[in-house]
């Protein structure tokens, strides 16, 4: 997760609770994507808080540093190393076709730098030291994941080689997720406007103003007819956090015309709160321990090493780097 924001509703359903499920008995590795966070040139005060920040949340959210490692992407040097090792087998074409580089280009035209043309080498360099196997991201990152694998293939290949697995998308529910945002977009991100993600720190009162405020269309004009993306949006995040007999009430109501979205909202940010409330309520506490994150990142760092130095010290074979 890069330190650009806090954590939303889209990162804890697409990836943080397959994270937290994982845990339980897989070797898992789990990090903050700080080194990629540095395509968008974050002033150096501010990048040491956010870091901060998103390993509270991550912890808050129960991510538990006795069962898997949490670390820092910065203090994994091997990850930089690795990754300069697959930015030579990676071809322009390829990267120029990426969707969310495409998107980038188009939202920042001014800050096209090469850190974001090969943000999906850095990626695939995450996965790669540790030899991952699966790994779990939110459905926006299928992409991502599928040159990691051609990647991974391409080293194979051309060492002649089996070194490599091909990492594939991992979600509990069997589908990748794609949380959508309240401002009728198709996807919950933090840089897409204020209105658009729940965050996981969100006040009630500005959690409820943000779901009333959520766009609708005029109603549904005759019986049964089908939602709207906005009223999709809305009933896809009454799915994460509602209980199924509710959601199939407004169902009722829509398909039979007498539906009104002021009362689903409504039903909506109380059941938000309800979910979110546990979660603020334990961002604030750890996010006060300083001593304890300054343990966990320290304990994570170590751990994570030993397993990128081992690889590195492989991959260097692999290529022909040898000591005299
Ligand atoms: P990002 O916030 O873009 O750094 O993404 C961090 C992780 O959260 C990635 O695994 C994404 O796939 C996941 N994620 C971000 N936004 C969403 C969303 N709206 N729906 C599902 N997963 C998401």
């Amino acid at each position: 997760m890069r330190p650009t924001g806090n954590l939303h509703l889209g990162n804890y359903f697409g990836a943080l609770r397959n994270f937290i499920e994982l845990q339980n008995n897989h070797n898992c590795f789990f990090f903050i994507a700080d080194y990629h966070s540095l395509t968008t040139h974050p002033n150096p005060s501010d990048l040491h808080s956010s870091v901060k920040k998103i390993l509270s949340q991550y912890l808050a959210c129960g991510l538990d540093p006795d069962k898997a490692t949490i670390y820092i992407q910065s203090q994994l040097p091997e990850t930089a190393e690795l990754y300069m090792f697959l930015n030579m087998n990676a071809y322009l074409g390829e990267l120029e076709r990426v969707t969310s580089f495409k998107d980038k280009v188009r939202q920042n035209p001014n800050n096209v730098n090469a850190g974001l043309l090969t943000y999906p080498t850095l990626m695939a360099a995450d996965i790669l030291i540790h030899k991952a196997t699966h790994v779990p991201v939110g459905k926006d990152q299928e992409q991502h994941l599928e040159m990691t694998r051609t990647f991974a293939a391409r080293f194979n290949r051309i060492y002649d080689t089996s070194y490599f697995p091909e990492p594939v998308a991992y979600s509990f529910s069997g589908e990748l997720l794609k949380v959508p945002g309240l401002d009728g977009n198709g996807k919950m991100g933090k840089s897409e406007g204020e209105n658009n993600a729940i965050f996981l720190v969100d006040e009630p009162n500005v959690l409820k103003k943000k779901i009333m405020r959520a766009k609708t269309d005029m109603g549904p004009q005759e019986k049964n007819s089908a939602k709207s993306p906005e009223i999709e949006n809305l009933f896809s995040l009454m799915k994460l956090v509602s209980k199924p007999e509710i959601i199939e009430e407004f169902d009722r109501q829509y398909a039979d015309c007498t539906i009104r979205y002021g009362d689903l909202k409504k039903q909506l940010a109380e059941d938000m709160e309800t979910f979110v409330a546990p979660l603020r309520e334990r961002i604030k506490s750890v996010e006060s321990d300083a001593a304890y994150l300054s343990k966990v990142a320290k304990t994570g760092c170590e751990k994570a090493r030993e397993s990128a130095k081992k690889t590195i010290k492989e991959v260097r074979e692999i290529i022909g780097f040898k000591t005299f």
